[in-house]
């Protein structure tokens, strides 16, 4: 069906939301808005010709938390999950406090944050590292899919046609050191560099590691990880030094990585793992 221009539908349930995007498919979810109007200097906004707002599903609003997981609904706003507190992993609350100014976060949604298609945003190197899952629904059917997954498919979006993210489940881990980093150096076009530093013990053992870098790409190197996985704490200063060793490795083998941002995150990778060591 040809749209008449500045269309703006309210669904208040997803059967609304799904017909009216059958009968409109090239309309464009609407959450916050920052994304869709970002970088528009203008007097006059250029929106969307058909726009679907996700302002009345309250299925999307909802924080929900078990004892292993705590689930955000996509239109829960950046301000809304750091107000949340200690309940949030402090990997996720340090990457959205870090996300532009207070006014903006209040406006901005989590699900608007990771379904952005120009580019990879912060939040979605936050959700890598915690193993986040994020639920996808159309008119048929919805599927689970993993953080890592969703970041690392090519295309300027993991989301199918006509597809919504509707909400995300986050395991609350208990990780015993958590670093959080964001580097302003990164070149035009590649998106801000941050990092996620997680580790995790248990008496003196280092049971899991997890570094995740997010440029352009979403960048994690698992065969570091596996040096460290399983090693008495503190570890020794040989350890740390192939850790460091096998990443500097891994970020040669790179396309499209600057000089600037992989000296920044080989420093930091630096810092972090010889904290562990005696
Ligand atoms: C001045 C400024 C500074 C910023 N700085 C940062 C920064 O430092 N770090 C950072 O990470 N980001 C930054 N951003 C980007 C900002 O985080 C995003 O614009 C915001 O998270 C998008 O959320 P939104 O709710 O406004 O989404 P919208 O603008 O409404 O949507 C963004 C995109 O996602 C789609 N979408 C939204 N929700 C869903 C859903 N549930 N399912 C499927 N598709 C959906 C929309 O169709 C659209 O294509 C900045 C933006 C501005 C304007």
């Amino acid at each position: 069906m040809a749209a008449p221009l500045n269309q703006v539908f309210f669904p208040s349930t997803f059967q609304e939301l799904f017909s009216a995007w059958g009968r409109f498919p090239g309309a464009v979810p609407y959450a916050g808005g920052t994304g869709i109007i970002r970088g528009q200097g203008r007097q006059t906004l250029e929106l969307p010709p058909v726009i679907l707002s996700l302002d009345k599903l309250e299925d999307l609003q909802r924080i929900s938390r078990s004892e292993r997981y705590l689930e955000i609904g996509a239109m829960v706003k950046l301000s809304q999950i750091i107000r949340l507190g200690k309940i949030v992993p402090e990997a996720l609350s340090r990457c959205l406090e870090n996300i532009a100014g207070a006014q903006l976060r209040n406006i901005a949604t989590i699900g608007g944050n990771i379904c952005y298609p120009a580019e990879r945003l912060d939040a979605s190197a936050a959700f890598t590292a915690l193993d986040a899952q994020y639920e996808l629904r159309s008119a048929q059917s919805s599927r689970w899919i993993s953080a890592s997954r969703f970041s690392s498919l090519p295309g300027p979006t993991a989301l199918n046609p006509q597809e919504l993210l509707t909400r995300v489940r986050v395991p609350l881990d208990q990780w015993n050191y958590s670093v959080y980093k964001k580097f302003s150096g990164s070149p035009p076009g590649s998106g801000c560099g941050v990092v996620v530093f997680l580790v995790k013990n248990q008496k003196n053992a280092l049971t899991d590691i997890r570094v995740v870098y997010k440029t352009a790409a979403i960048l994690r190197d698992k065969n570091s990880e596996a040096i460290l996985a399983g090693k008495q704490l503190p570890l020794s200063r040989r350890v740390a030094a192939e850790f460091v060793e096998n990443w500097e490795i891994f970020l040669s083998g790179i396309q499209n990585l600057d000089e600037l941002s992989q000296k920044e995150l080989l420093n930091f990778i630096e810092l972090n793992v010889y904290n562990l060591t005696e």
